[in-house]
């Protein structure tokens, strides 16, 4: 699939009948907002986000940004997995959304995607973010495909440790995005409601996300860091969205002899830590 087509999927505003950018190029930066330990053991609903700001304090007003975050519950009402697809505003341009988030549907338990501009307005997103941002410029980037899984570990997971292989000490960020072309892979959706009880271990974690197996093609923003350089970051990070109702948080293919991906991505030129947990713990990170 050429560029231009995965762009049509990515950036396309039907509503608004305009390209929300034509690419992930021009002063690329990671920022990680937030982190796990608003979510657990019990949510802090005062974590919430606006990300025409935070475009602002990454000294990128106007950011395209791509990611993988907590839905904006302060306006969507319930908790979601969020694919943030933001143009943000600037000066010459009124910000545009195209973001994704998917809840687990309340009638039946199965998987609920909703483009977020359907029916909701502005800019936010809550407790945690892992996101990439750029001046959504045309130009080089990395293009990596992949078939047939013969490891134990995920896409990301491959390039991360692969990077981190070769820079060793010096962290690498990157972003971007990748199909899944072919086969399936697990994902999770947050329940619609935070939990009244405190989960305090990856098991609780487990027993109170919801798993699914999505089907290619699904459209993937990544954002990882070979590793951490003492910002209690989280290493990597990817949501799902398609065009067939299905969408979430990506753990792995399911399907090693028939998955096929194809991915562009960028090194980030800056990571911006924003508004770090002071108490951290290192479950619920999967
Ligand atoms: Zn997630």
């Amino acid at each position: 699939m050429p560029f231009g087509e995965l762009q049509l999927r990515l950036g396309w505003d039907t509503a608004m009948s305009t390209w929300l950018a034509a690419g992930i190029c021009g002063k690329t930066r990671i920022a990680e907002l937030g982190g796990v330990p608003y979510l657990l053991p019990l949510v802090n609903k005062k974590k919430v986000y606006d990300l025409n700001k935070i475009a602002k304090e990454i000294k990128l007003p106007g950011a395209f940004i791509l990611g993988a975050g907590a839905g904006p519950f302060h306006t969507l009402g319930f908790n979601s997995e969020f694919m943030p697809v933001i143009q943000t505003e600037s000066e010459h341009k009124a910000p545009v959304n195209g973001s994704y988030f998917a809840r687990v549907n309340p009638a039946d338990g199965g998987c609920q995607l909703e483009k977020y501009s359907s029916k909701y307005r502005g800019f936010g997103c809550a407790l945690l973010a892992n996101l990439f941002a750029s001046e959504g410029q045309p130009g080089k980037v990395i293009e990596v495909k992949a078939k047939r899984r013969t490891g134990e570990l995920n896409f990301v997971t491959c390039m991360r440790q692969t990077i981190e292989n070769h820079y060793g000490d010096k962290p690498v960020g990157m972003g971007g995005t990748f199909l899944v072309q072919k086969g399936k892979v697990k994902t999770h959706i947050m329940p619609a409601e935070f939990s009244s009880c405190p989960l305090n271990c990856d098991e609780d974690v487990n027993k109170w996300l919801h798993f699914y197996e999505m089907t290619a093609p699904l459209v993937c923003l990544p954002v990882f860091v070979s590793r951490d350089p003492g910002f209690d970051l989280r290493l990597e990070h990817t949501h799902l969205f398609s065009h067939h109702g299905e969408g979430g948080h990506y753990h792995y293919d399911t399907t090693p002899d028939s998955v096929e991906y194809l991915g562009y991505f960028l090194p980030a030129e800056f990571l911006y830590r924003i508004d770090q947990p002071k108490e951290t713990h290192s479950f619920g990170r999967d």
